[in-house]
């Protein structure tokens, strides 16, 4: 495994990869992965890994679940395909149309729309409420505000949303009508003595500062993952999430909450929503919702919303956006087959099962000084390696340290995210208490291999 990683004796291949950098592909071979069993996957010369990230956050259900299989097998017998176009459908569509406004309970929603993506849902977030602004007679309430490390999508707009600079920096993005405010990083951006609590209350100021500034009849929306996934796994500090709203409401601003992560039990609640009383007026869904069987996303609309839409309908156009594969049959008999399965496995309550195995297993490894913080709820995680804990700086980047971690984790027998110097973890929903320990250990053994390098 390790020697896979090496730039050396690498082979070229003919496929262009998202977010890999071009000495990548040129200089060294790919993994190539080429069957899944529940938690795991095999690579072509049949090692076996702990896929730690659940491919990118998304198979909850693992990498054989028959009955989605069944699910798409069924379907692509019946009708594999018939769009949803002008008011056409298909019953799949329908059927998990009605199941997501069921399940989701936070705050009434109304209506889904289907795309294929957590871009595609983010994309079309801002058409909604462009569309919805329009309908309200004021069309000059376009702003979006989006906060610093988000991750939203990669298409145009959402990688503008997106708070991450490398998806900025060649590409003139963000456009310039998306905001971005403060990540609610406790640890890394609290003034010392500061308490959450305080923190919190200084973040909502920022906004309403930012607000104040740029006009509120001007900011149709913010943004935001009730946990920050890719670009760091951030859980909110203590009363984030109600000050930020309560500031939001007085300008009368939309919350769009992304759900692509934290729906479906990762946080131990079937929504992120549920556990932080976060009360959206859209939703965007992804990744679990099939369990990524196959590609699909979904936008919840709340009932409020579609009653404005639907009084002044008749002064609009229609909503003159969608995708070919909006709806799709086989990927929603899936997702729907797949939400059936969270609900009868109770899976939120799994993941709360075996939550403490793995948040406090994995916080032994505070006995190691290179590692400045271990954050997360539920079945997600992130490790933050730093030079000087009290100091907070980074190593030298040419160390690179979260790299070599990553080559470990393999050599061990484990895939992780590394991002810098970030290790990120999400595993599947399904994680049994007893592999939950065998990732906690084989992170533990590429820790070792890491205190040795760093010593070095
Ligand atoms: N939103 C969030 C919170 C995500 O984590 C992601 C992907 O990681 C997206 C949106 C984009 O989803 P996709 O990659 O399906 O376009």
């Amino acid at each position: 495994a390790a020697e896979r990683m090496s730039l050396s004796g690498g082979q070229s291949h003919d496929m262009l990869p998202p977010f890999t950098a071009a000495w990548q592909y040129t200089d060294a071979q790919p993994l190539i992965i080429t069957k899944s069993e529940g938690i795991y996957v095999y690579d072509r010369e049949g090692n076996k890994y702990l896929d730690a990230l659940a491919g990118l956050w998304c198979t909850a259900l693992g990498g054989n679940e028959p009955r989605l299989v069944e699910a798409a097998m069924k379907q692509l017998q019946t009708l594999p395909y018939y769009q949803s176009f002008w008011n056409r459908t298909t019953e799949p569509a329908l059927e998990l149309s009605s199941q997501l406004i069921n399940m989701f309970t936070a705050s009434p929603m109304a209506k889904v729309f289907f795309t294929n993506s957590g871009s595609e849902c983010n994309d079309t977030q801002v058409k909604l409420v462009w569309y919805y602004n329009n309908a309200m007679g004021r069309p000059n309430k376009k702003k979006f505000i989006a906060r610093k490390k988000a991750y939203h999508g990669s298409t145009l707009i959402s990688a503008s949303l997106t708070g991450l600079t490398p998806l900025h920096g060649s590409f003139d993005l963000p456009v310039q009508w998306v905001l971005h405010t403060d990540t609610p990083h406790y640890w890394r951006n609290a003034n010392p003595g500061e308490s959450e609590e305080d923190f919190s209350t200084r973040l909502a100021e920022s906004l309403e500062k930012l607000i104040l500034q740029e006009g509120p009849d001007t900011i149709a929306a913010f943004i935001g993952e009730p946990v920050m996934g890719a670009g760091g796994v951030i859980p909110p500090p203590k009363g984030y999430w109600p000050k930020v709203q309560e500031v939001l409401k007085k300008y009368d601003i939309l919350l769009i909450a992304d759900e692509v992560v934290t729906a479906f039990g990762r946080l131990g609640t079937m929504f992120g929503s549920d556990l932080y009383e976060i009360k959206p007026d859209l939703v965007s869904l992804a990744k679990a919702l099939s369990s990524a069987y196959m590609p699909i996303g979904a936008i919840l609309m709340s009932q409020h919303l579609f009653d404005e839409i639907a009084a002044h309908s008749n002064k609009l156009g229609g909503f003159s956006h969608g995708f070919t594969y909006s709806g799709h049959p086989v990927a929603c008999a899936v997702a729907s087959e797949c939400l059936k399965i969270y609900q009868e496995r109770n899976i939120p309550q799994h993941v709360s099962q075996v939550a403490p195995a793995f948040q406090e297993g994995m916080r032994e490894f505070y006995k190691y000084p290179f590692i400045g913080e271990i954050r997360g709820l539920g079945l997600i995680m992130a490790v933050e390696f730093v030079a000087d804990r009290d100091t907070k700086a980074a190593f030298p980047t040419d160390w690179g340290v979260g790299t070599y971690f990553g080559s470990r984790t393999m050599a061990h027998g484990m895939l992780v995210r590394v991002s810098g110097d970030i290790i990120m973890m999400s595993p599947h929903l399904i994680i049994t208490e007893g592999e939950v320990k065998e990732l906690v250990s084989k992170f533990g053994a590429a820790l070792e291999d890491l205190a040795a390098y760093i010593e070095e």
